[in-house]
C-alpha cells in the first residue's frame, strides 16, 4: 500500500532584522504551498548566530507573519537544539566527513587571491587534510582553534584529485538543476569559536522535523548542491527543493536601500492592507497577472509555485498602491468596521459605501469623516454672489436622500443658467473643501442641511 505522508514546509528566518516585503516572500510561498496541499508550516528561527539574533526580532517576525495571516502550526528555535547539532557534527567527524582546518581568515584570503591571479577558481585546496596529528598539536599550542569543513564527495579515492560530480534535482520552481561539486570549496560548518553556520543545523532540523519541501530564495541554489550530499551523509533522503527568484527594485537592484520603508511593520503603519502586500509579494515575478486577492484562501487558490519565473521579481510601489486601492474598494462595511474604528473613521455603513471607492487606504476615510461629520475649510471663490444666494435659497428641506442633490442642482441651474463644471465644482469645493471625491449625491445626505448651509457663503 502506498503511504501518503503530509507535506511539511518551513520558513527559517534568522532573527537578525525585521521582515520586509522581499524576505516575506519565502514565508508566503511556504505557507501558500502548505495551504494548497494541507501541509504543515513550521516557523523555525535560524538563531545560531547568538550575537546578531534577538528575541525582539523573533517576536517581530511572528507578529508580522500574523499580520499577513500566517499562523505557524509549529515553532522551533535552533538555539534550543544545539546538542542535536553537536551530535550530528560528531557523527560526521567520526566518518571523516568533517575535518579541522587551522588557516586564519587572512591566510585563506591570500590563497584565494593567489588562485585568482593565476586565473583559477578560488576553491579551497584541502591542505588541512594533509596535516599530521603533530601539525595540529602545534597549531593548538599556538592557541589556534580549528574551523571545520565538510568534505564534499567530489572525488573517487583521492580528495586532492577531484572530478566533475553532478548533484541534480528537479526544482519546484526552476526545473532540472545541476550543481557540480568539483566547482565548490568544502563548506565551513563550524566556526573557530564553535558556532555553527546555517548549513548543518538547517539540514539536521529538516531531517528531524520531517521537512518534505524546502522552499527558499535562489541565492541558496549552490548551498543545495552541498546540502543534498549532507542529507545523504546523515542517512536521510533529501527533500524536494524549490528556489524562488529574489525581489529587486524596478531597475533590477537589490532592495537593500529601501528596506526600512518596505519592512512589514512600516507598511502596516503606513496603512497598507496585508492582502495588498501578500498579493504583490506572492504574484510579482511570476507568469500570472498580479491580482488583488481578497484573502489568503483566494490567494492560495490562485497562486502557482511553478509560475514563478527564473528572472528577478520587480517591486513597484505604484503596483502596491493600486492593489491596495482595489482591495479597499472591495471591502464590505462588516469587514472593515473595526479598522475604521481604529482610525477614528467609523461613519456607519452608508458613509463607508459613499467613500470607499475614493480611498487608497482605509485611513484616508478620516478625511471624509471631517467632510460628513466634522469641519472643513470651504473653498468659495469658484462662483459669484448670485450663484451662492441661489444655492442657499433653493436648498431643499430635509429629509434628504440620494435624489436631493439632483433636485437642488437642477433648481440652481434653472435659476442661474450655470451648468456642468461651473455648476458642480463651486458646490463641491464649498461642501468638501477639495476638488475631488465621492459622488455628492451620496455625500450630501451624510453632510446634512445644517452643515451644508454653514459651508455656503
Ligand atoms: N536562515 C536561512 C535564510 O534566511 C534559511 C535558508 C533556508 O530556508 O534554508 O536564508
Amino acid at each position: 500500500m502506498i503511504k501518503f505522508s503530509q507535506p511539511v514546509v518551513r520558513f527559517a528566518p534568522s532573527p537578525t532584522g525585521n521582515l520586509h516585503i522581499g524576505n516575506a516572500r519565502p514565508a508566503l510561498f511556504n505557507w501558500l504551498y502548505a495551504k494548497q496541499c494541507q501541509g504543515i508550516f513550521i516557523l523555525r528561527y535560524d538563531d545560531t548566530d547568538v550575537i546578531r539574533s534577538t528575541r525582539e526580532f523573533a517576536d517581530g517576525i511572528a507578529r508580522d507573519l500574523a499580520w499577513l495571516g500566517i499562523i505557524p502550526d509549529r515553532m522551533e528555535r535552533q538555539s534550543d537544539r544545539l546538542d542535536t547539532y553537536h551530535a550530528a557534527a560528531e557523527r560526521l567527524k567520526q566518518k571523516g566527513l568533517l575535518y579541522p582546518c587551522y588557516e586564519t581568515a587572512d591566510e585563506i584570503d591570500r590563497k584565494r587571491k593567489r588562485l585568482m591571479a593565476r586565473g583559477l577558481p578560488p576553491i579551497y585546496d584541502r591542505s588541512a587534510l594533509r596535516l599530521s596529528d603533530e601539525d595540529r598539536g602545534r597549531f593548538e599550542q599556538q592557541g589556534r582553534t580549528p574551523h571545520w569543513r565538510f568534505l564534499l564527495p567530489n572525488f573517487t579515492d583521492n580528495p586532492f584529485d577531484t572530478s566533475r560530480t553532478e548533484i541534480a534535482w528537479d526544482d519546484l520552481v526552476r526545473g532540472h538543476q545541476i550543481v557540480d561539486l568539483s566547482s565548490l570549496s568544502d563548506p565551513v560548518f563550524i566556526r573557530e569559536d564553535g558556532s555553527y553556520l546555517y548549513t548543518l543545523p538547517s539540514v539536521v532540523d529538516d531531517i528531524d522535523m520531517s521537512v518534505s519541501h524546502v522552499i527558499r530564495g535562489d541565492d541558496h541554489v549552490t548551498n543545495t548542491g552541498a546540502q543534498i550530499p549532507l542529507f545523504e551523509a546523515l542517512g536521510a533522503a533529501a527533500p524536494v527543493f524549490g528556489h524562488h527568484n529574489l525581489l529587486t527594485t524596478a531597475d533590477g537592484e537589490g532592495l537593500s536601500k529601501r528596506l526600512g520603508s518596505l519592512s512589514l511593520s512600516s507598511l502596516r503603519e503606513d496603512g497598507y492592507d496585508p492582502m495588498a502586500v501578500s498579493s504583490l509579494a506572492a504574484l510579482t515575478g511570476s507568469s500570472k497577472s498580479v491580482e488583488a486577492c481578497k484573502d489568503m484562501t483566494s490567494l492560495a487558490d490562485y497562486f502557482d509555485m511553478s509560475a514563478i519565473t527564473k528572472s528577478a521579481a520587480r517591486f513597484s510601489m505604484a503596483e502596491l498602491e493600486s492593489l491596495n486601492a482595489k482591495i479597499v474598494h472591495s471591502l464590505d462595511y462588516d469587514e472593515v468596521r473595526h479598522r475604521l474604528e481604529a482610525v477614528d473613521a467609523d461613519g456607519g455603513e452608508a458613509f463607508w459605501q459613499a467613500v470607499r471607492g475614493n480611498l487608497q487606504k482605509i485611513k484616508d476615510a478620516r478625511l471624509w469623516m471631517d467632510v460628513t461629520s466634522g469641519d472643513v475649510v470651504p473653498v468659495t471663490d469658484g462662483a459669484d454672489g448670485v450663484f451662492w444666494s441661489a444655492a442657499r435659497e433653493l436648498l431643499p428641506g430635509e429629509p434628504w436622500d440620494k435624489t436631493t442633490w439632483k433636485i437642488w442642482t437642477s433648481a440652481i441651474r434653472d435659476k442661474t443658467g450655470s451648468k456642468g463644471r461651473a455648476l458642480f465644482m463651486p458646490l463641491r469645493q464649498a461642501l468638501t473643501g477639495v476638488d475631488r471625491g465621492p459622488e455628492l449625491a451620496v455625500l450630501l445626505p451624510l453632510i446634512g442641511r445644517e452643515k451644508t448651509l454653514h459651508r455656503l457663503p
